[in-house]
């Protein structure tokens, strides 16, 4: 049976652009629910064909924002939050695609960034290099040798799976100019997931994808947004702390998961 997992967030959504049109609790926020669904059910509606099941994964804050009435027969949804990133997801899947993914912490420009937290969490560095949810995606997937396919979000979200997979499909929903945050239609975008989908079915990518990445961990620096926070995580073991720096000693990618979902 060839199944496809669709981790879903909702920052990476067209056209919003702050906190309140991702907050359920907002008046403003229906719209982009609206919008986060549609951009789903495309997908999920195209690669129906494709696959013999579908789960889709609401990730976004309480994980319940994906309009469900609409879904596909073939797809399931988890909804709810249970502290786990890309919950279910198993080496049973054959693929896994990203829609609605956001800027991660740290790239400050752009007004929904954060990687997990906005509250807890400057940046994360992994090697280094600031990552953000898209790189923690991927790698949630690669250790069960799962490939990711595909990414919907904005620009900043796109150019990081690029980083990593320098061919990904994927649609761009927001750009950033100069101080400009700017937004395709949201019909421009349903064309271009068609397209993009459409493309990938002629290039095989279905059945023959390698996107997987299980980087060696030589470093894991967590920057907090305040020292208090810093100093309750450096208890981690052999962590070491610095101003609101925590950098973590990791012997493996099962740990530096554990440390990400532990610490955050
Ligand atoms: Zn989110």
């Amino acid at each position: 049976m060839k199944k496809l997992y669709v981790a879903c967030d909702m920052e990476g959504t067209t056209g919003n652009c702050n906190w309140d049109e991702v907050n359920q609790k907002s008046s403003v926020y229906s719209q982009f629910q609206e919008i986060m669904t549609n951009e789903v059910l495309k997908v999920c509606e195209i690669m129906s064909r494709e696959y013999d099941e579908i789960c889709v994964k609401d990730g976004h804050w309480t994980e319940t924002n994906i309009l469900i009435k609409d879904l596909p027969e073939n797809c399931k949804i988890i909804r709810g939050d249970d502290g786990r990133n890309l919950t279910g997801l198993d080496s049973s899947y054959s693929a896994v695609m990203l829609i609605g993914y956001h800027a991660a912490g740290g790239e400050f420009k752009y007004p929904l960034s954060h990687t997990i937290s906005d509250d807890i969490v400057y940046e994360v560095r992994l090697n280094g290099k600031r990552i953000g949810e898209t790189t923690l995606a991927i790698i949630n997937s690669s250790i069960y040798n799962v490939p990711t396919i595909f990414i919907l979000g904005d620009e900043s979200a796109v150019k990081e799976a690029q980083n990593i997979f320098p061919e990904i499909n994927n649609v761009i929903t927001k750009n950033l100019s100069n101080t400009s945050y700017i937004s395709k239609s949201p019909k421009k975008v349903m064309n271009e997931i068609e397209i993009s989908l459409k493309e990938m079915k002629k290039n095989n990518i279905f059945e023959n994808n390698k996107n997987i990445y299980l980087p060696k961990v030589d470093s894991l620096e967590i920057e907090y947004t305040n020292y208090r926070l810093a100093k309750k995580y450096s208890n981690y073991p052999n962590a070491k702390l610095n101003g609101k720096i925590v950098s973590f000693e990791v012997k493996d990618i099962d740990e530096f998961l554990r440390i990400i979902n532990l610490c955050i």
